[in-house]
């Protein structure tokens, strides 16, 4: 994150949608970035397709004509730990939650337009690149420095108190850069499953978490909110 990672192309990413139009409009933009593009339209084409072919990224539109994007997500996360990122309905959000909390990575409202799905793919395939080249203890992010071997936090070369929860919190999100993390994942996580709704809890420690390493907690620019849904860790290669 602290080091600016090549452009990623030539990436190779199954659509899984079942409105041609939207298909067609997604891979002429993939194409343009120099990516590798495979088409499915139902549930289960799509999990053939990712097991004869493994792709680096997954685009899955939610309502398939043979089940739901979620049942996709589910079957694939039980031998795939690729990136997906989903494409909901506007009246869609329960099912996106849903989506997030069954193991995808993210969602784009429709209709998005390309330049918004090519900045998200190229976030998604650069933070694979990290994951699957060095993993390290040190998270760098503006004059923010993560230390999980010591569990400490420095801003500016100076430590930055944090209580047990909003250092946990922060741990959490920088784990997965560029992903949604849900309300429900990150309260059970924190606290376990009985507080799984209370997500009033989590707003307060977040403002606490950002007036301690944001320079504007108000607009913040590491820690950002996905309203209604939950919170992503935006890292300065995404
Ligand atoms: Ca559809």
């Amino acid at each position: 994150m602290g080091i600016a990672a090549p452009p990623v192309a030539g990436a190779r990413v199954l659509v899984v949608e079942d409105e041609a139009d939207i298909r067609r409009f997604v891979r002429l933009a993939l194409v343009s970035e120099g990516h590798d593009v495979t088409e499915a339209s139902s549930v289960q084409r799509g999990l053939i397709d990712a097991g004869t072919r493994p792709p680096d990224l997954v685009v899955l539109d939610l309502g398939l004509p043979d089940g739901d994007g979620v049942d996709f997500i589910r079957e694939f996360r039980t031998w795939s730990s690729v990136p997906i990122l989903v494409l909901s309905a506007r009246a869609g959000e329960a099912a996106k939650v849903q989506a997030l909390d069954a193991g995808a990575d993210d969602y784009l409202v429709k209709p998005f337009g390309s330049a918004e799905l090519l900045a998200r793919a190229r976030a998604h395939l650069r933070r694979r690149q990290q994951i699957t080249g060095t993993a390290g203890a040190l998270v760098c992010f503006g004059d923010v420095t993560l230390d999980r071997a010591h569990r400490r936090v420095t801003r500016a070369g100076q430590l930055v108190h944090l209580t047990p929860i909003e250092y946990r919190l922060l741990a959490l999100l920088t784990a997965r850069p560029e992903r949604v993390l849900t309300h429900r994942h990150l309260l059970q996580e924190l606290w376990g499953p009985s507080h799984a709704d209370d997500a009033h809890y989590l707003r307060v420690h977040m403002g606490n978490l950002r007036k301690k390493i944001e320079h504007d907690p108000s607009r913040p620019r590491w820690l950002v909110t996905e309203i209604g849904v939950g919170y992503r860790f935006v890292s300065e290669a995404g």
